[in-house]
């Protein structure tokens, strides 16, 4: 398929390309880079190992991971790509926060214009948010300070737990 010349990890490596060369496939000529980066992180030996190991179908697949997974740990050595996905999972949750302080603004305004809107609460929970609508400017100061304190790093068990 690439004829004569060798693939991306043979030629990094300085070693002929055999026929049956188990990087060939997924490490092609023309993208240097994604073989280096995996050799940097995880070490060709290993990277072949872990090859040999699955079942030719599924290693494209792994291929992808390993490059994702290292192009991560250049960016965060420490978490990788548990560390990107912490980063957005507090962003959705931050997002949810201000979401429902929004459609409870939502709510308390509409309250307040017809009292006799027909809203799915009854009579206690009105007066309740009725009661709240008032001190809604402060809410979302307090919601984006918990979110700015609440960063990444500072929660090393939450992260454990996405591996489990
Ligand atoms: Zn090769």
């Amino acid at each position: 398929m690439a004829g004569s010349s060798p693939c991306a990890s043979c030629k990094l490596l300085r070693r002929r390309c055999a026929k049956d060369c188990i990087f060939a496939p997924y490490f092609p000529p023309d993208d240097p880079h994604k073989f280096a980066i995996v050799h940097k992180i995880f070490g060709a030996s290993n990277v072949s190992k872990m090859l040999q190991e699955i079942p030719v179908h599924q290693r494209a697949d792994a291929v992808g991971s390993l490059v994702y997974e290292a192009n991560a740990r250049m960016r965060d050595p420490v978490y990788g790509s548990v560390g990107a996905i912490s980063y957005l999972q507090n962003q959705v949750s931050q997002l949810q926060m201000e979401l429902a302080v929004a459609q409870a603004e939502i709510l308390c305004i509409q309250m307040q214009q017809e009292p006799n809107l027909p809203i799915q609460l009854d009579q206690d929970e009105k007066s309740l948010l009725l009661a709240s609508c008032n001190n809604f400017n402060s809410i979302p100061h307090q919601y984006f300070n918990f979110a700015s304190s609440s960063n990444v790093i500072q929660d090393p068990l939450k992260r454990e737990s996405l591996w489990t």
